[in-house]
This record gives C-alpha cells, sequence and structure tokens, in this order.
C-alpha cells in the first residue's frame, strides 16, 4: 500500500503532463501500467489483480489508479478549453481548422454513432483520439434537452437521402443545433421565409426543407409534447459536467473508470477470496463483504496494519501453505504445530497454540470492559461489528484495533519462529495501543473502553 501511495503522489503526476498533451496508443498504456504493477508487487505476481485494486476499498479494492481511466480524464480538459468563450487560446483555430467538416465545436454535441464516424475521418491522431474518448461516454439522445442540443449537420441521425449532409453557411452563421431552427417561444419549426428573415443565410429552399424532413419523427414529437422554453437550459449531461465545480479530470476519471468496470464480468471483478471465504463452512458473512472490505481503513491509519487485514480478507497473506504452493519451501505444516497446514485461517485462529492465545486474551478482554467477544472464527478473523448499525466499524474501531494487532501479534511470532506467549502479546498491545493513542483525535473517547484492560498503557 506504501507503494501505491508512492505511485499515484510521485510517479503519476510525473506522466500527467504527457498523457495529456501526446496521443497515446494501446500498447503504451500496457507499458505504464505494467512499470507500476511491477513496482508495486516487485517480481512476483499481484498478489490481487488489477481489476480488484482500482476498486473503492468497499468493494475490496485500494482506490488504485487505472492508467487507461486516468489518461483518458486527462484529455477531456481540451474539449472544455475548446467550449469556453474565455478561453481564446491560438491552438484553438487548429482544431477549427481541422474540424471545419465536421461542425467544429457542435461536434462534441453528438451521439456516439455519429461522433465514431467523425472519428474515424479526423486525420490527426490526438483528436482522432479524443473524439474517440468522448463518444465513449455519449448516448442516444432521449430527454427533451438533449434532442434540442442535437447538432443538424454531420448527424447520423439526420440523414439526408441516406447520407448526413454538412452545409457550410449553416456553420459560419452559428447553426448548430436542432433548437437553432425552432421558433423558441412556440416549439415549433421554422417555415423557410421565417427561417430566412431570420438569418439571412444562403441555403436554398430544398436544402432546407430536406433538412427538416430529416429530422426523426420521434424528435418531432417529443418537441411537440413537451418542449418548453426551460428545457434549452439543460445542456446535454456531458457538457454540463464540463462546467461543473469539481475537477474535469476528477469527474471524467470516475466516469471512464464506471464504464470500464460495467463491462467487467463478476467473475474479472469479484476478489478471488470472496468465493474461497464464502465457500468454508464455518463463514457467515456472505452478506458483508462491504464492511469487511472497509473495516481495516476505519480501524486504523497504519498502513503496515491496514495492508495486512487486506492480505487476510484477500487470502494472500504469506503462510506456508501458499509459500509451499508457489514452491519456496518443501512442507506447508503449521509453524506452530508442525502437524496441519498452515492456511490463514489455521495459523491465525484454528491452530490450538493460537487458539489458546485468543482464550487468554478474550478472558483478560471480556472481564475487564463491556465487551463479550467469544473465541470464533468470523469476528476474530474479520473484525466486529453490527450490521444493522452504519456507525458501528467507526464506535469499535478501538476494539477492531485491538483484534487486528492480537493477529498481527500472531504473524509476527510465526514470521520469527516463536511460539506465541501471552507476556509477549500484552507488551506487544501496550506498545501499539500507545502509537494510536497518540495518533488520533479525541483518544479518551476512543479508549474509553479499554481503560480498565491490563494492556492498556495509561493508568488514572
Ligand atoms: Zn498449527
Amino acid at each position: 500500500m506504501g507503494k501505491m501511495t508512492v505511485v499515484k503522489t510521485l510517479a503519476l503526476p510525473q506522466v500527467v503532463h504527457l498523457l495529456r498533451v501526446l496521443p497515446i496508443s494501446q500498447k503504451q498504456l500496457k507499458d505504464l501500467e505494467k512499470i507500476f504493477t511491477n513496482f508495486i508487487w516487485g517480481d512476483k505476481p499481484a498478489l490481487v489483480k488489477k481489476d480488484v485494486i482500482i476498486q473503492s476499498t468497499e468493494n475490496g479494492g485500494l482506490n488504485f489508479t487505472d492508467i487507461v481511466s486516468f489518461s483518458k480524464a486527462l484529455k477531456i480538459v481540451w474539449i472544455k478549453k475548446l467550449l469556453s468563450y474565455q478561453d481564446r487560446s491560438d491552438w484553438k483555430f487548429v482544431f477549427f481548422y481541422l474540424s471545419k467538416n465536421v461542425g467544429q465545436n457542435s461536434l462534441w454535441y453528438q451521439d456516439r454513432p455519429s461522433l465514431l464516424k467523425i472519428a474515424k475521418q479526423i486525420k490527426n491522431v490526438f483528436w482522432k483520439e479524443l473524439i474517440s474518448n468522448w463518444a465513449e461516454l455519449n448516448y442516444t439522445p432521449v430527454s427533451i434537452s438533449d434532442i434540442l442540443y442535437m447538432p443538424l449537420l454531420h448527424n447520423g441521425n439526420i440523414p439526408i437521402k441516406k447520407s448526413p449532409k454538412y452545409y457550410a453557411s449553416l456553420v459560419s452563421n452559428e447553426i448548430c443545433f436542432v433548437h437553432d431552427i425552432l421558433n423558441q417561444n412556440s416549439g415549433q419549426f421554422l417555415e423557410f421565409p421565417e427561417f430566412k428573415k431570420r438569418f439571412n443565410v444562403d441555403l436554398h429552399f430544398i436544402h432546407y426543407n430536406g433538412l427538416l424532413q430529416s429530422i426523426p419523427k420521434v424528435w418531432k414529437t417529443k418537441i411537440n409534447n413537451e418542449y418548453d422554453i426551460t428545457a434549452l437550459t439543460e445542456e446535454p449531461q456531458h457538457i454540463e459536467l464540463l462546467n461543473s465545480k469539481e475537477k474535469t479530470s476528477k469527474i471524467f476519471y470516475k466516469k471512464y473508470l464506471g464504464i470500464y468496470l460495467d463491462k467487467l464480468t463478476d467473475e474479472q471483478n469479484t476478489p478471488t477470496a470472496v468465493r474461497k471465504w464464502n465457500n468454508l463452512d464455518w463463514f457467515n458473512l456472505k452478506e458483508n463483504w462491504n464492511i469487511i472490505f472497509s473495516l481495516p481503513f476505519s480501524t486504523t491509519k497504519g498502513t503496515k496494519l491496514r495492508e495486512f487485514q487486506y492480505f487476510i480478507n484477500h487470502n494472500v497473506l504469506y503462510t506456508n501453505s501458499k509459500l509451499f504452493k508457489i514452491k519456496k519451501i518443501t512442507s506447508e505444516n503449521c509453524t506452530f504445530c508442525h502437524s496441519k497446514p498452515e492456511t490463514i485461517e489455521h495459523l491465525l485462529f484454528f491452530c490450538e497454540k493460537s487458539k489458546a492465545i485468543w482464550n487468554n486474551f478474550l478472558n483478560i478482554l471480556n472481564s475487564s470492559t463491556i465487551y463479550n467477544i467469544q473465541c470464533e472464527p468470523n469476528v476474530l478473523l474479520f473484525g466486529y461489528f453490527d450490521n444493522s448499525d452504519n456507525n458501528s466499524a467507526v464506535s469499535n474501531s478501538a476494539l477492531n484495533l485491538v483484534l487486528l494487532l492480537v493477529k498481527r501479534f500472531i504473524y509476527v511470532s510465526r514470521c520469527k519462529d516463536n511460539l506465541p506467549t501471552i507476556e509477549g502479546l500484552l507488551k506487544f498491545l501496550n506498545y501499539h495501543i500507545k502509537i494510536d493513542y497518540q495518533s488520533v483525535k479525541s483518544p479518551n473517547k476512543k479508549w474509553y473502553s479499554f481503560k480498565n484492560c491490563q494492556f492498556f498503557p495509561y493508568k488514572d
């Protein structure tokens, strides 16, 4: 997790500028992704698959950046600049020149099929990429506002004699959208004489009528039934998003990530470990994965401890069973009892040596606090929470930290090839509670229930 922070805060900012200004191929993005993955997991295979770590923590992810969505989102800023009247940069003329036959700025209002066709016509790789990316976000026009803002020209929905048309004279007079040829009070389409009178455009009667006739019937009916001048105040949703106060790249990153995740199958986006734990007969938290996955993050700020519980949840903590499977050692037996395979659940709970520690510890905990925690694997391995109470994770964060520390102590003992002892555990708790106590905002409140415990460092 520390390494992911390094990638997010140090490595990614280095490439932001390049991703923003240069066209980039799928292969280049894959290579970049590989560099980051190798850095995070070292030369070992990734412990948790990429399609999971890019998700939110409650879905078992770590909010790690998906490079492809990130690169798409960064480039959106160019569309924002193009559509902004305040921005008068010179580079805009390059785009207007390149897109002069496809509607210039009105092209950003097209629906997906039309945009994809336009992307094919544009030769410049940078703009081609940007238009295709934008097409991914767009949709079939449904609402009255969507329809009023549909471009008149180059629109696959408005084919004149089977192919979308383009009339330079309309564009140069800024007649770009369906609403431009409406009488804004009545919502009726302008008749040719009215149109002529208003715009003084050099467009033949036949062409104008052809255009009117090609507008889809469903749109006309919708406009007829629902037109209201306020419908014009609402621009199509992705154009609206460009104007929102939040950072453009952030909003569009979420959009692109959502599109990417939606395309994944359940198999691809569900953490592998969920199936493993769900299949164990003692496991009774099948409905609570969102809470389980969030718990380490509300329990502690310590990266190491969070990571430790994250690895338990994802069933990727290194134990003898796992090391044996990847052929690093010759026996998978438990470090403590030498008689059973050392799986995570065996090591941290079912092993008689570990169970003895738990029993001893729970006696101390239950006799000196309000808690009555049973010696059973669900709570002890995944944490204590009341699934009917949303605040339960926060109000029990001290308890969950203590439970996490017991597991961590057992694991540390295993790594040192020591049998865990209760004296060792109490010292370990005392030390780590001190660290937490000094780092949280209202330690008194958080640790109130523990003030009578013998392992609690602060006595009255
Ligand atoms: Zn054992």
